[in-house]
């Protein structure tokens, strides 16, 4: 069958969270032709390599076609009663904190939504966190602390409107292409500057008027220096500040730091601060390199204080923005789908708001508490305190920190359940029970981008195999664990019109996340639900123009923002004698996590074939490794062998190598397992980009 005549069908890229627009057309033999949507508002029609090349991805091989139990097919009513019921008896005999759910971002916000109801309403417990506890946990805690929820303030058009841009941990050339497209397409229309803040030379570099290649994990000293050089530069904005608390102890912390802490030439720093002062519309990005570490928080938080502090943030081309790394990384943090919160951006650590989300499920449990944190959970695993783990489309066994014992934990563990699309991840080779889940293009929901913008993911190939979309799968086993009528969904749009519901009593409740509006959307409606960015209300007062903040309106009591106080902390473990080099993890440009995806693109894979290490030319010399050779890199954690890049886009002392290589892929080159679990004392996430480590020729 000839699928050129098949119309197109919107759908939304699978990645990263820019979250772009695409046009999908079956070819009728199981292929897809794939295409930038021209009016989807994240992307306008561009793609990067990775969304350009999803046509190439949606191929069988490897896929998870059939529930197992220990190794065999089964059916799936005999695998959903076996998962039901171990979970029912863990609970049973050890409480409801023996079992524990760890999501991911893949997840559609309907099937995030249901894991969440499932974890916290009816098992009882909040121990279900998420793979995005690693991308931007420290971006959540620090909206928290300053603005009273999460909020992303500002929106892509602010891009667009900057005549500044200052990207902050952000490779965005590699990690977000098409938004960095965006920045470009401004830098030529109205000569926006550029500034990165880094301590690799990355691919953003090349475009950038000036590049900061601070020490790693310095942040909170530069923007402490920025801060002080608004003030001195008499650009506090006073009007502003009747909207913020605590301006004068943020700024006596401030005043403590020299600057020194970051390496940086003092005329780079003047330089820096001369420009982000003198230029009204700046828009501060940050992403990993800023939430990826034991100070990730209180980095957020030292951005979040200039904006506040020069009332640049809820206006035009102006705001503090976070860029996350996953496709819904911020649906998953809208339905509560972090351990640390509850749905519709509640909090869990508030009585009243407890009690609201409890009496719209009519749920027979709730949790007082968070739940365990990633970290902590696969530590609980571990200690044999968790007895009953489900995973869902993700591999800890690779992508956590210290991920031998991560590994080790889970195949211990005395119940696994792993649902995916891929049959032997390293992950899935661990599980009790495998099950097989819908993919990109099979399965119908929707995603929210990095800027609050709804938009739909759309079935357009039939489910192979015996695979079923996750929300699905979560329903059955909650109705087979007795809770048949909170868990009777039939379709995805059923599962969004009560989380639009429960957003309208989070909005009553003082908290920004509100699509009440969609409530009572029909089926076909919601179907055709054009990209939407939230607030979608009849009381979406707090954002004018789709921008959060331009007349204060924040979200603590009283309605006021809060400036924290904060001093720098260097990275947790400290390079010496024996671990003399600063490891720096991260993407490249054509792969995507694990690469269980992006791996079956060919022409993907060309772009970087292989794990290698980036180091300097000094640093090789002194150890004799010459460019190609094969570098063991070893932490205290873990080993890896790779093969040497030898560059000066890394400072010496420091080495980059890539994250995505696997124990499939690349059995002697999982990155993580280098890195230890090192954490932020406030978010939780851990500190991926400051591992130490030695390096010797193999
Ligand atoms: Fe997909 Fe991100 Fe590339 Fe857009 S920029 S096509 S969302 S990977």
């Amino acid at each position: 069958m000839d699928g050129a005549g098949l119309p197109e069908t919107r759908s939304t890229c699978p990645y990263c969270g820019v979250g772009c627009g695409v046009l999908l057309r079956p070819d009728g033999r199981g292929g897809l032709a794939v295409r930038g949507d021209p009016d989807h508002p994240a992307n306008f029609g561009r793609l990067c390599s990775k969304g350009s090349a999803l046509g190439e991805t949606v191929g069988l091989e490897g896929r998870l076609l059939a529930p197992r139990v220990d190794g065999l097919e089964t059916d799936w009513d005999s695998a959903l009663q076996q998962v039901a019921d171990r979970f029912s008896a863990v609970i049973a005999e050890h409480g409801p904190d023996a079992a524990a759910f760890y999501v991911s971002g893949q997840l559609l916000t309907e099937d995030y939504y249901v894991a969440n109801k499932l974890m916290k309403g009816f098992i009882g417990s909040a121990n279900i966190d998420t793979n995005s506890r690693l991308c931007m946990a420290s971006t959540v805690a620090g909206h928290r602390r300053a603005f009273g929820t999460d909020t992303v303030p500002g929106t892509y058009e602010d891009l667009d409107d900057a005549d500044l841009v200052v990207l902050v941990g952000s490779n965005m050339a590699w990690c977000h292409p098409v938004l960095y497209q965006r920045v470009l397409a401004a830098r030529k229309a109205r000569g926006t500057r550029i500034v990165v803040v880094d301590p690799r030379r990355t691919a953003s570099c090349e475009a950038a008027d000036l590049h900061l290649p601070l020490m790693p994990g310095s942040d909170v000293a530069l923007f402490n220096r920025l801060l002080t050089a608004i003030q001195d530069a008499g650009a506090i904005d006073a009007d502003f500040l009747r909207h913020v608390d605590g301006f004068d102890a943020a700024m006596a912390a401030a005043r403590d730091e020299s600057g020194a802490a970051t390496g940086l030439l003092e005329a780079d720093i003047t330089h820096f601060c001369a420009l982000w002062i003198g230029t009204a519309k700046v828009v501060t990005v940050f992403s990993q390199g800023v939430n990826q570490s034991s100070s990730g928080s209180d980095k957020v938080n030292a951005i979040l204080n200039c904006h506040l502090a020069a009332g640049r943030i809820g206006t035009p081309g102006c705001g503090p923005f976070s860029v996350t790394g996953q496709p819904n990384a911020m649906g998953g943090r809208e339905v509560g789908g972090l351990a640390n919160m509850l749905a519709c951006h509640l909090d869990i650590e508030r009585a009243d708001h407890r009690a609201a989300v409890q009496a719209f499920w009519a749920a027979p449990a709730m949790p007082q508490a968070p739940g365990l944190k990633a970290v902590e959970m696969f530590r609980a695993v571990a200690a044999g305190r968790i007895k009953a783990l489900w995973i869902i489309h993700t591999n800890p066994a690779v992508s956590m920190p210290d991920a031998d014992a991560v590994r080790g934990a889970i195949a211990r563990c005395d119940f696994t359940v792993v649902s995916d699309i891929t049959a032997a991840t390293d992950t899935a080779r661990l599980a009790d029970v495998l099950l097989p889940a819908t993919a990109w293009a099979e399965k119908d929901g929707t995603v929210t981008n990095s800027d609050r913008t709804i938009s739909r993911q759309r079935a357009v190939l039939p489910a192979p195999g015996q695979a079923r979309p996750d929300w699905q799968i979560l329903a059955q086993v909650g109705q087979r664990m007795g809770w048949s009528d909170a868990f009777d969904y039939e379709s995805p749009a059923e599962i969004f019109r009560e989380h639009a519901a429960l957003s309208g009593i989070a909005a009553k409740l003082g908290r920004d996340f509100d699509i009440s509006a969609l409530r009572d959307l029909g089926d076909v409606a919601y179907d055709a639900l054009p990209p939407t960015r939230w607030p979608v209300s009849d009381n979406a007062a707090a954002a004018k123009g789709g921008r959060f903040f331009a007349q204060g309106g924040f979200f603590h009591d009283g309605g006021k923002a809060r400036m924290l106080p904060l001093h720098h902390r260097p990275p947790a473990a400290r390079t010496g004698p024996r671990y003399p080099f600063r490891l720096n993890t991260g993407r490249v440009r054509d792969q995507w996590h694990t690469m269980t995806r992006t791996g079956l693109s060919p022409r993907l894979s060309a772009h970087l074939a292989e794990p290698f290490l980036d180091l300097h030319p000094a640093d090789a010399a002194d150890l004799g490794i010459g460019r190609a050779d094969l570098v063991r890199v070893t932490s205290r954690d873990g080993q890896a062998i790779l093969r040497a890049r030898i560059t000066d886009s890394v400072a010496r002392g420091q080495v980059f190598a890539p994250m995505h290589w696997t124990g499939e892929t690349a059995p002697s080159a999982r990155i993580d397992a280098l890195v230890a679990a090192v954490t932020d004392p406030v978010s939780g996430q851990p500190e991926s980009k400051a591992a130490v480590v030695a390096l010797s020729r193999f």
